[in-house]
């Protein structure tokens, strides 16, 4: 294991660098910062993290004696919900430490996802959010597609599962300051805001982001592995790969609006809802307990951003059952995106990875973006605890990138085209009834409704399996010669 390289900055000696009589990691204090673990090293004290153990959940923490290594520490850029979701599930594990960087000072508000599939809640059981996004959240009942006019075409999952990995609904915007509250919680932590990643290097032991702060500050801030959790425009994948991001930007432009119009009081609709029309399709769902809706819609393609924007309240009212005019809801917020279909060339360089928007695009319909790239997390961190614990080798990383491509390429992709394509295209029609056939099936035979919608969880891959103790060879192979189901069906 590389020992950790300190991003010196205020010089301070390591209080800590002779071991931890007390049963803390080197790097944890009680009640002061998280610093570097490197014998003799410098602590970077940029920010105080305010934590003592006793603040966190005990159980939630993972001994250090479990890990055969010293500590090990991963720098990720981007504190959207990949980097921080990465972060937690890590930094449970007392014997890593974490930091993330962001450009930005805060977590980003616009509107974005807010569903989030049986195989992100999956992981949001092992990172111990899982309570807290139910009691913020809900679960939601029933996805339906419907004429203009409302007319119903068919549905699924009318009730709410109960199983403890459906659905989850909770808006990104508050997801976010959830997640950063857990992370913060734990040892080991910190979050640099207005750091901004310029570049990136590496040599056979670390990995270094090159920074510029909002004060215009240069640094350099070096782990064993760099993670670029840094969305669609990833600086680290451009300086690993270039400008090129593989795939297409559609034709079509959609507006993403949040709004208080009660939907299912006034029009009798369900809490997710995709309208089904050649120019006017848009999708209405329930994103709050408290009876915020998301309304998504399509808009012509040659349109500039401010010119989407000003058409808004023009377009709810082409649109929408009853025809609202401004006075009849309450619009909270709105952007207008472009939609994408693109993948990285690869998600990993040596210590360097790719999780999430960094590494693929989908549109959103279905809402299978973040749920690859929560998926993503869970692989990766399994990769890294694997790493940590000599159970996997580094290049279990290229395993990693290969398994998650393909999973993106075989499954979001064309999945979340079909998604899309139901809503508008004629060309769509024969798959649509198809589909249309599967809901009313899973609705008459409810037990085969929820293994459809459990379905989602083949997006997931364990990585654990490749563990030494389990039989793996830990570069994603088995020693036995087994040979991986999903392999041996190709
Ligand atoms: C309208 C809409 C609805 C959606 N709904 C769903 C849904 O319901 N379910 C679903 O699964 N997905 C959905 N998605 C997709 C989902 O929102 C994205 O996949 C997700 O937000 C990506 O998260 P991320 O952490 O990868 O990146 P981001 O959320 O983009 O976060 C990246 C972070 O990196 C920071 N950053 C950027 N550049 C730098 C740099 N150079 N240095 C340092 N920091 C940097 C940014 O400030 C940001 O905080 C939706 C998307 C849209 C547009």
């Amino acid at each position: 294991m590389a020992r950790v390289q300190c991003h010196h900055v205020h010089g301070e000696k390591c209080p800590t660098s002779s071991g931890r009589p007390d049963g803390l990691p080197r790097g944890v204090h009680r009640g002061g910062g998280a610093c570097c673990s490197s014998k003799g090293s410098k602590c970077s004290s940029r920010r105080s993290i305010e934590v003592t153990v006793s603040q966190v959940h005990a159980e939630q923490l993972i001994p250090d004696s479990q890990c055969q290594r010293s500590t090990m520490y991963v720098v990720i850029v981007g504190a959207g919900p990949s980097g921080l979701l990465l972060g937690v599930l890590l930094a449970r594990n007392l014997s890593i430490k974490v930091t993330i960087l962001d450009a930005s000072t805060q977590v980003d508000s616009n509107p974005r996802a807010a569903h989030y599939a049986p195989s992100a809640v999956y992981d949001f059981h092992r990172a111990g959010i899982i309570d807290d996004v139910r009691k913020q959240g809900f679960t939601p009942k029933g996805v339906c597609w419907r004429l203009k006019d409302t007319t119903f075409l068919a549905g699924m999952g009318r009730e709410p599962e109960e199983s403890e990995y459906a659905m989850a609904v909770l808006p990104l915007d508050r997801l976010g300051p959830l997640l950063v509250e857990h992370f913060e919680s734990l040892p080991n932590t910190e979050i640099l805001w207005g750091h901004k990643l310029t570049g990136v290097k590496q040599d056979g032991n670390t990995a270094t982001a090159l920074v510029e702060t909002s004060e215009g500050e240069n640094k350099e801030i070096t782990g064993d592995f760099l993670v670029g959790a840094d969305g669609a425009s990833s600086a680290v994948r451009t300086a690993l790969f270039g400008k090129e991001y593989p795939g297409e930007t559609l034709k079509q432009q959609i507006v993403a609006t949040n709004v208080y119009l009660p939907f299912d009081e006034r029009h009798n609709y369900w809490d997710s809802n995709f309208i089904c029309h050649p120019t006017d399709w848009y999708m209405a769902a329930r994103i709050t307990p408290d009876g915020l809706w998301r309304v998504t819609y399509g808009d012509d393609a040659d349109l500039s951003r401010e010119e989407l924007v000003r058409r808004q309240p023009k377009r709810y009212e082409e649109i929408l059952p009853g025809n609202p005019k401004p006075g009849d809801y309450k619009l909270v917020s709105m952007s207008p995106y472009k939609l994408q279909q693109r993948c990285a060339r690869s998600f990993r360089e040596g210590r360097i990875v790719l999780v999430a928007d960094a590494a693929h695009l989908c549109n959103p319909f279905g809402g299978l973006g973040l749920t690859g790239g929560f998926a993503d997390v869970g692989s990766l961190y399994d990769c890294f605890l694997g790493i940590h614990k000599s159970e996997l080798d580094i290049d279990i990383l290229s395993k990693y990138s290969d398994v998650r491509k393909a999973l993106w390429r075989d499954m979001i992709d064309p999945m979340s085209r079909e998604n899309f394509h139901r809503l508008w295209d004629p060309a769509a029609e024969k798959k649509r009834d198809e589909f249309f056939k599967v809901c009313e099936r899973a609705s008459a035979d409810p037990v085969w409704g929820k293994s459809v919608a459990g379905s989602v969880m083949a997006v997931r891959h364990d990585f654990t399996q490749y563990f030494k103790s389990k039989g793996g060879d830990g570069i994603g192979g088995f020693v036995d010669g087994r040979v991986e189901e999903r392999e041996s069906k190709e």
